[in-house]
């Protein structure tokens, strides 16, 4: 279990494979409701609320995630594991282009350059997870590991245990830390300016005053004419490199700045420890990917209080107008506490808001705030799906995302029994 920032460590080819097939069929599952085969129930789910979303509000997207660098690869960012399953996070350079319509018209265009991180879940080698849910990739009915190698029940395709995993259990695009084209057209102008106009000063003191100090090697003075209009080339050139200073000094302040408004990697720590005493395996990279997968599904939805796993109060009606949210920057957990059997954790993340009320459209950052709540004398299943649960009355298994209620008994399903509930989620 950990990190692997600082080396680049190729993934697997199968792992390299599902990923460049789930990056490609990416954007017809938002922008055309298409299924993507590779994913896991709660993601497939995610993407079908998404595009649903977008339809209703009388759009059209053409979505398109595509490589920004020729061999394509994915890279071994972070990973943990329990007893059946291991989730890698791979990185790949990727870039997104998106172009809404309404009526066939374009009505908001951009691409942005961004980087691509992808969990992808593997079976432990030697586990049988055969009862755990798997929705069937052909038809996308409900079904188990063992049903699918045997034949779904519905649609009667095979599968083997090569085309069920690994899958795709969550993703996001973070944005590059490079300097952007409009950044670049006007930083560089008027860095240049200001490094020519510093030069013809220091110059003209020289011309006035040769007995000034001499800072600079480059004034002949016998060459007046020449070294007054070679000046600009040199304060271009000199502009460049303050430009790159003065943005890497903006970029380190706000990643300062981001610290300390998303809470501690101590904290962190803590939530974790704390949280393995409960369940060994446990990791915040584990506990991210799940959160992300909750506010994602709470924000999609037509009605959030329907969700099994929303206990909060109505969403801000704002949220409602967002056609795509994408975790743009670092997550933090903000407080966690423990407390009369339940733990309850609140992280706070920058997101890049794409959203649409009437014809505007607004690209905006926002930092949200959620804060999600969980037993604490059950083990955290990593791979606790909505869409199977096991009625905890009767033992039948039914969705918990099409019925709150157990269709056998008639129990009302509490989600929280078995995982993480969102209590909240506000703009921080
Ligand atoms: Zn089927
Ligand atoms: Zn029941």
């Amino acid at each position: 279990m950990g990190k692997n920032y600082f080396q680049a460590i190729p993934l697997k080819d199968s792992y390299q494979k599902k990923l460049r097939e789930f990056t490609a069929s990416l954007g017809n599952a938002i922008g055309k409701g298409e299924t993507i085969p590779l994913v896991d129930n709660d993601l497939a789910y995610t993407l079908n609320l998404q595009n649903e979303r977008i339809k209703e509000k009388g759009l059209e997207i053409d979505y398109e995630a595509y490589s920004r660098n020729e061999d394509n690869r994915f890279f071994d960012i972070a990973d943990w594991k329990d007893k059946h399953y291991a989730s890698r996070v791979g990185f790949g350079v990727y870039g997104v282009k998106r172009t809404l319509k309404r009526d066939g018209k374009i009505i908001y265009k951009d691409k942005l350059r961004n980087d691509f991180f992808g969990t992808i879940t593997d079976i432990v080698s030697g586990a049988h997870p055969d009862n755990d849910p798997y929705i069937c990739p052909n038809c996308g009915a409900d079904g188990t590991i063992a049903e699918l190698q045997n034949g779904c029940p519905y649609c009667g395709t095979q599968y083997k245990m090569d085309d069920l995993f690994p899958k795709i259990t969550g993703f996001y695009f973070f944005d590059s830390l490079g300097i952007t084209k409009l950044q670049l057209l006007i930083g560089w102008p008027l860095s240049a300016i200001f490094c020519t106009i510093l030069l013809y000063i220091y110059i003209i003191n020289q011309l006035i005053n040769p007995n000034a100090f001499k800072l600079l090697p480059f004034i002949d003075t016998t060459q007046t004419m020449t070294v007054l209009l070679s000046t600009p080339i040199i304060g271009i050139a000199y502009g460049f490199f303050l430009f790159c200073f003065i943005h890497l000094l903006f970029k380190i302040a706000r990643s300062i700045v981001d610290l300390w408004r998303m809470g501690t990697a101590a904290s962190r720590k803590r939530f974790e420890y704390g949280m393995k005493k409960i369940t060994p395996e446990f990791s915040f990279e584990y506990f991210q990917n799940k959160a992300l997968s909750l506010v994602k599904m709470a924000v999609y939805s037509k009605d959030e209080s329907e969700l099994p796993f929303y206990k909060g109060e109505p969403l801000p009606a704002e949220m409602k107008d967002i056609i795509d949210l994408n975790y743009a920057g670092i997550i933090g957990l903000k407080r966690f506490e423990e407390k009369d059997g339940y733990v309850t954790a609140e992280i706070k993340g920058y997101f890049d808001i794409l959203s649409v009320k009437d014809n505007k459209v607004k690209f905006t950052h926002p930092v949200y705030s959620a804060t999600f709540k969980r037993r604490t004398d059950v083990p955290v299943n990593m791979n606790f799906t909505m869409t199977r649960i096991n009625c905890p009355t009767c033992g039948t298994s039914f969705n918990a995302m099409k019925n709150k209620c157990c269709p056998s008994c008639g129990n009302e399903y509490e989600l929280i029994t078995d995982d993480w509930v969102l209590v909240e989620i506000k703009k921080a």
